[in-house]
Order: C-alpha cells, then sequence, then structure tokens
C-alpha cells in the first residue's frame, strides 16, 4: 500500500544520532540546545523551546499562555483532536469557528463572532501546510486581550509574505511526528517572539522548575535549590531526538520543494475533472503542503474512498470535525454547529503526499482517482 505520508531518513539522519548515543548526554544536553537554536534561527523566532510531541506542544503553549479554568479558547474545528483537548485539560472551555470551504483553514469573520471577553486564546490551525490569516487572527484575538496560538504541525517551513511559521502568531506549535515535514520520531516545539511566554513555555516543559535566583522565593537556601511556583510537566525532548530534528531540519528545503512539485503535479493532473474540488492557496503564502486534501463531490467520498484503497493508494481523511468526538459531543457541542467544515469533512480525502514519492507514484494516484470519479 502506497502510503498517505512517511518519513525521510538518511545516512546523515542516522550518524547524528549514532553520534549522541556513543556521547555523555542522552537528554537535555547539547543537541536540545543547539536544535531549539537552530528552530528558531530558521523560523525567525526568538525563541524555541522543543518537547516530546506536538501535543505537548500544545499543551505548553497553552499553559504559557495562561490558560485555565474560567477561560475559553476558541479554535477551529478542522483539524486534529489535541488543538481542543488539551485546552480542556486546563480546565478551559472550548468553542468552535467554522472554516472556510475552499482552503479549510478557519474563517476570521466566524473567529470574530465566537470570540468573547473571557476568550484567552484563539488557535488557529494552518491547515494542510498553508498559514491561517494569522495578521486578521491576530488583530481578532488581541482586541479582545487574548493570546493567538498557531498549531503549525503541518507547515513548519511555510510563509505569509515572506514571514516564516513561527514568527506569525503569539506562540506556534509544531509536531515532529514521522508523518510532518520533518521528524525526530515523536516530538514537538513551541515557538514565540516574546521572551516572557517562551521562559514560561520552558518552564512548564521542565515540571515548573524555577532555577533563577532571582525569581525564588527562597533564593539562599544552597546551591542545590531549586522551586516550583506553578506546576509543570516533564515534556523534556532527548538529545538522542534533538539531534535527529537538528538533521532533519537541514533538510526541510529541501523536503519543501519536493512536497510543492508533488502538490503542483496533483493540481495539473486533476484539474478540471467533474465533481471534484482541488485545494485552494490563500494569495501570497508559501505552503510546504503537508497533505494534498481533494474534495469529491456529489456524495461520492466513501465510494473514491474505498476504490483508492482497494487500488492500494492509502488515502486517508483529515479531519472529523473536533466536536463530533465524544469528549465534545458529551460537553454538548451540537452537530450542525459548523456547516463548513461537516461539509468539508464529508468530501475530503487526502492524497499521498511526501519528500519521497516519484513522479510516477503521483501519476498512479492521479490515475486512480480518474479512475473511481470515471473521468
Ligand atoms: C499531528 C498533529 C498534532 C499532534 O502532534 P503529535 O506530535 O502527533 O502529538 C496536533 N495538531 C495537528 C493539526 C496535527 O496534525
Amino acid at each position: 500500500m502506497l502510503p498517505y505520508g512517511r518519513q525521510s531518513i538518511n545516512e546523515d539522519d542516522i550518524a547524528a544520532v549514532a553520534e549522541v548515543l556513543r556521547g555523555d548526554w542522552l537528554t537535555t544536553g547539547p543537541a536540545v540546545t543547539a536544535f531549539e537554536e537552530a528552530i528558531a534561527a530558521y523560523t525567525g523566532a526568538t525563541k524555541a523551546v522543543s518537547c516530546t510531541s506536538g501535543t505537548a506542544a500544545l499543551h505548553i503553549a497553552y499553559a504559557a499562555a495562561g490558560v485555565g479554568p474560567g477561560d475559553k479558547v476558541v479554535t477551529t474545528p478542522m483539524t486534529f483532536v489535541a488543538t481542543a483537548s488539551c485546552a480542556l485539560a486546563l480546565g478551559a472551555e472550548v468553542s468552535f469557528a467554522d472554516i472556510d470551504l475552499e482552503t479549510g483553514l478557519v474563517d476570521p469573520a466566524a473567529l470574530e463572532a465566537a470570540v468573547t471577553q473571557d476568550t484567552k486564546v484563539v488557535a488557529a490551525v494552518d491547515y494542510a501546510g498553508q498559514p491561517a490569516d494569522m495578521d486578521r487572527i491576530n488583530e481578532i484575538a488581541h482586541r479582545v486581550g487574548a493570546l493567538t496560538v498557531e498549531d503549525a504541525a503541518h507547515s513548519i517551513g511555510s510563509a505569509d509574505r515572506g514571514r516564516k511559521v513561527g514568527t506569525l502568531a503569539d506562540l506556534t506549535t509544531f509536531s515532529f511526528f514521522p508523518t510532518k515535514n520533518m521528524t525526530t520520531a515523536e516530538g514537538g516545539a513551541v515557538a514565540t517572539m516574546d521572551a516572557e511566554l517562551g521562559r514560561r513555555a520552558h518552564q512548564f516543559h521542565f515540571i515548573g522548575l524555577e532555577r533563577d535566583r532571582a525569581r525564588m522565593r527562597y533564593p539562599d537556601e544552597g546551591p542545590w535549590h531549586q522551586e516550583v511556583h506553578e506546576w509543570g510537566l516533564n515534556y523534556r525532548l532527548p538529545d538522542v531526538l534533538a539531534a535527529l530534528g537538528l538533521s532533519q531540519l537541514k533538510r526541510l528545503d529541501e523536503f519543501k520543494a519536493r512536497r510543492q512539485q508533488v502538490f503542483a503535479r496533483y493540481q495539473e493532473g486533476l484539474a478540471g475533472i467533474d465533481g471534484l474540488a482541488l485545494p485552494v492557496q490563500r494569495p501570497d503564502t508559501d505552503a510546504i503542503w503537508h497533505l494534498y486534501p481533494l474534495r469529491v463531490l456529489d456524495g461520492r467520498r466513501r465510494e473514491v474512498f474505498d476504490a483508492l484503497r482497494a487500488g492500494g493508494i492509502g488515502v486517508q481523511v483529515n479531519y472529523l470535525p473536533v466536536y463530533w468526538h465524544p469528549l465534545f459531543e458529551d460537553l454538548g457541542i451540537k452537530r450542525g454547529s459548523c456547516p463548513n467544515a461537516e461539509q468539508y469533512y464529508s468530501e475530503e480525502i487526502s492524497l499521498p503526499m511526501f519528500y519521497g514519492l516519484t513522479d510516477d507514484q503521483v501519476d498512479q494516484v492521479i490515475d486512480g482517482v480518474r479512475t473511481a470519479v470515471g473521468a
């Protein structure tokens, strides 16, 4: 079965990991520092904190933003469940704003209608790899005193008018799961332009430990002393995996170029076919394309999905509207509340999209889709 996504690991990646295994530090050593500095340098963010997953990164970002009981977090339903569930984990109430049907990105007008004075965070998702309209979303959030979190699990490497993802929101989260644009096996990161948010993010992922004497309540306790003022978790990325991340980050522009070629080949090969709607790119964005989200119209998604799978093409569906998960249904969020997201979900198929995909494989997928829809 041709997978819909997969990692690319080369000999340099393997050598980087082996070198750390032979050294003194398995975790929280020089590779972590170097990886975090490299993420900051690549994206232009002032601070990056690496962590154990994209889910952990979201938990860290919400904690750094100060999300807690009584706060509201507004987000998009067209995402992986963690974007919303990590806000619940901190005691917040989550609500959803509908998406734009062409891009799959949250619709700023719907966000504007959903934010209130209780909103602590507006969380956007760079669905499929293209950056959400953070300029407008920042404006909407900041007007009510909320911060923005950009879930960039799909979009490390993307840019909006020359500004890289990682610099566009108050807090940006990345995932380095194997199907994502680059990998550390499991892993993630939080990036920010704000030193205080960066400090809070670092502390939350480090069990809440305070090691800065100037900030301690009992600074004269002794040289061994560290203290906790706000609880945190151990979300530290091991050095072994940071070394893989550092090596993968050097390859990211190459990954991006190939993903863009695959995207262009799909766009050309699937253009003008009745019953399909192709992804639409926001103007002035440079997207890495983590997914190729094809919409199959006229109620034929399941039929086309099954035909492609039967033909050995490992398609996926991204995503079930988050509030259709029983967790959110049981909190009282009704089906029908974001009609565009529900329609998008009912039509969407993610075609294979990864660095190692060959032109022949892309053409095989295009032929498979053409045959399935009878074009
Ligand atoms: C993959 C993903 C996550 C979670 O990342 P993990 O590293 O798998 O925990 C969060 N949000 C989105 C949009 C994702 O695609």
